[in-house]
């Protein structure tokens, strides 16, 4: 005996589960339909959101206290291209990307925030002229 709903197992003698109130079937569950509830109750593996890109820097530091803000707001975000980061600092940006429903949140969670001058000022055109002269 099992229940449909919750796929609770029930004792013979019993004809609703007590949970779900719904009629229990009179067999076993099937392997696909053990399967087929717990992908039910798994949910999709990947939660697929919308992420806009909210910053981004050059420095390490900057992305250890965002972290540190984000993970204490819970908010959830996707640091794009943080590996390479540290692997190479300086030479591409690691960009902060949150879901689009959070976005406004996070812009004013981190507005105040004091990030690294070197991620907002660094223009490889200009470098490039200080060559020069
Ligand atoms: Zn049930």
């Amino acid at each position: 005996m099992f229940c449909p709903e919750c796929f609770a197992e029930y004792k013979p003698g019993f004809s609703e589960c007590s949970d779900c109130k719904v009629s229990l079937i009179d067999r076993s569950p099937t392997p696909e339909e053990i399967a087929d509830f717990q992908a039910r109750m798994a949910g999709p593996i990947v939660e697929y959101r919308e992420m806009v890109e909210i910053t981004w820097t050059y420095n390490p530091m900057d992305i250890a206290i965002l972290k540190s803000i984000l993970d204490a707001e819970d908010i959830h975000y996707h640091l794009h291209g943080e590996q390479f980061s540290y692997a190479r600092p300086w030479v591409q940006p690691t960009r902060l990307m949150v879901s689009a429903d959070q976005a406004d949140e996070v812009r004013e969670l981190i507005k105040d925030l004091n990030l690294s001058i070197v991620a907002h000022v660094y223009n490889p055109e200009e470098e490039e002229e200080e060559g020069k002269t």
